[in-house]
C-alpha cells in the first residue's frame, strides 16, 4: 500500500445521501459550504490536514448528509453537458472522439418506441452513427453500444479519472454498491 499522497488543493470528496446512496463528487467550495452549515457527517478522510474553524481536521474523502435528500432523476435533471462528460466525448457506437460541436445525443431506445430523454437512455453519438441508427434500437440497427448508459452518479469515477485526480480507496466500496 502506497502512503504517497501528494498535496493537492483540488482533492475531491464523495458526497453520500443519509442512507449511504452515492450522490456526487464535490469540490472544496461546496464541501466547505455544507460543513459550515453543519449538514455533514465525515465518513472517510485523506491524510491531508485542513484548518477548520478553531482547529484542524483531516480533509474529508467521504461525507454523508445528516438529512436525507430526495434524489430526483426526472427529465429536468438531464444535462447534455454531463452526458458528454460521462461518455468522454466519445461516440458510444464507433468509439471516435468528437469535438464538442460534432456531438449528437442518441436515444438508445428511440423516443418513437417509448425511449425516454434520460441518462439511462441517451448516449453520445457521431453524426454518421446517429444517422445510421435512425429510429431503431441498437439491435434493430445491428449496432453495439460500447458502454451501457448509466446515471452519472452510478459511474461517478468518470468525473475523477479525466483529471487524474487522486482516488480514495474507500470510494470503490461505495461506488460498487450503487
Ligand atoms: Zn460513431
Amino acid at each position: 500500500m502506497s502512503m504517497r499522497e501528494p498535496r493537492c488543493p483540488v482533492k475531491k470528496t464523495l458526497l453520500l445521501n443519509n442512507n449511504y446512496e452515492v450522490l456526487q463528487f464535490i469540490v472544496e467550495r461546496k464541501l466547505f459550504k455544507l460543513l459550515y452549515k453543519d449538514k455533514l457527517w465525515i465518513e472517510e478522510t485523506w491524510q491531508q490536514d485542513l484548518p477548520w474553524l478553531h482547529g484542524i481536521i483531516k480533509y474529508p474523502a467521504v461525507v454523508r448528509l445528516k438529512n436525507m435528500i430526495k434524489r430526483n432523476f426526472t427529465v429536468a435533471t438531464f444535462s447534455r453537458g454531463i452526458l458528454i462528460k460521462r461518455d468522454k466525448n466519445q461516440c458510444q457506437y464507433c468509439g471516435i472522439k468528437l469535438p464538442y460541436y460534432q456531438i449528437t445525443v442518441d436515444h438508445v431506445i428511440p423516443k418513437s418506441q417509448g425511449g425516454t430523454h434520460s441518462f439511462t437512455n441517451c448516449v453520445v453519438a457521431c453524426h454518421p452513427c446517429n444517422n445510421r441508427k435512425d429510429n431503431k434500437t441498437p439491435e434493430q440497427a445491428g449496432m453495439k453500444l460500447l458502454n451501457l448508459p448509466t446515471h452519472p452518479s452510478f459511474s461517478a469515477h468518470h468525473s475523477i479519472t479525466d483529471n487524474q485526480d487522486y482516488w480514495h480507496p474507500s470510494w470503490d466500496g461505495f461506488l460498487s454498491n450503487s
